[in-house]
């Protein structure tokens, strides 16, 4: 099943979360989304961003983890904290942590041991920089980055999302066809892996999303800025509310 995530990044008052939850909340009284819906709030907004009819019609992330388990880590949420808070995924390794916060695959691999410690399923993100991109090392990066899933039970589901960094908040998405060659590679790379799942993300809006769907061939989308609006993403995830997907409409 296609899988849809919002992530809010630092934005959303409580009381703007649970305006979001409950206008998505009246738009899924009127369609079925086009696979399953995970919101990723900042850390405050994790119980207002719940399904207000308490019918669990999309789960919760969070959008980091410590890489520690509890203790003198002043200003770290630790995994089990954010299980306890209702989440079921976790992002780990987003492009905005690695490269506004120096996370490096040491540290990441922590991260994933400790989301998989609290059960939580980490949505784990790769992609490469402009520069990795135009010296022809998308693939080395790929394969750079996976490593910090070497200890990862092969068993247990696992989300990897394919995010270039020159697409992440730039307007610019992949062609399909990048897209659907990272997904390949990562597929090959993951090979053993059982329950896995290939996101992509970066610049996608309701005009994108099917064409990246269909031609990348990846199993759902992470959506930055145009989740933000309960309608962009509801659109984007396929909700048909009697309007038709603004990538659709006849010219
Ligand atoms: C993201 O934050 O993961 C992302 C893909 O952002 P945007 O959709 O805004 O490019």
């Amino acid at each position: 099943m296609n899988l849809f995530v919002a992530n809010w990044k630092m934005n959303m008052t409580q009381a703007q979360a649970r305006a979001y939850a409950r206008e998505l909340s009246q738009l899924l009284e009127k369609g079925s989304p086009a696979g399953e819906l995970v919101i990723a709030p900042p850390y405050t907004a994790l119980a207002a961003a719940r399904d207000p009819a308490a019918k669990k019609r999309w789960s919760l992330a969070a959008q980091d983890v410590s890489s520690e388990t509890e203790g003198a880590f002043t200003g770290e949420i630790s995994a089990r904290m954010l299980a306890d808070a209702g989440c079921q995924y976790v992002l780990v390794g987003h492009s905005e942590r690695r490269h506004l916060f120096g996370e490096e695959e040491t540290v990441l691999g922590r991260k994933l041991a400790r989301a998989r410690e609290a059960g939580l399923t980490p949505i784990y993100c790769v992609g490469e920089t402009e520069q990795e991109r135009a010296a022809g090392l998308t693939a080395a990066t790929l394969s750079r980055q996976v490593e910090a899933l070497s200890r990862d039970p092969e068993n247990s589901p696992l989300v990897v999302a394919y995010e270039p960094v020159w697409a992440i908040g730039t307007g610019i998405a992949a062609e399909p066809s990048d897209a659907a060659s990272a997904r390949v590679q990562l597929a090959e790379l993951l090979s053993h892996r059982r329950g896995l799942r290939i996101l992509y993300g970066g610049s996608v809006a309701p005009e994108n999303a099917s064409r990246l769907l269909e031609t990348a061939g990846v199993d759902g989308l992470l959506i930055g800025a145009a989740s933000l609006k309960a309608s962009t993403f509801a659109a984007i995830a396929g909700i048909r509310t009697g309007r038709r997907r603004t990538g659709s409409r006849k010219r």
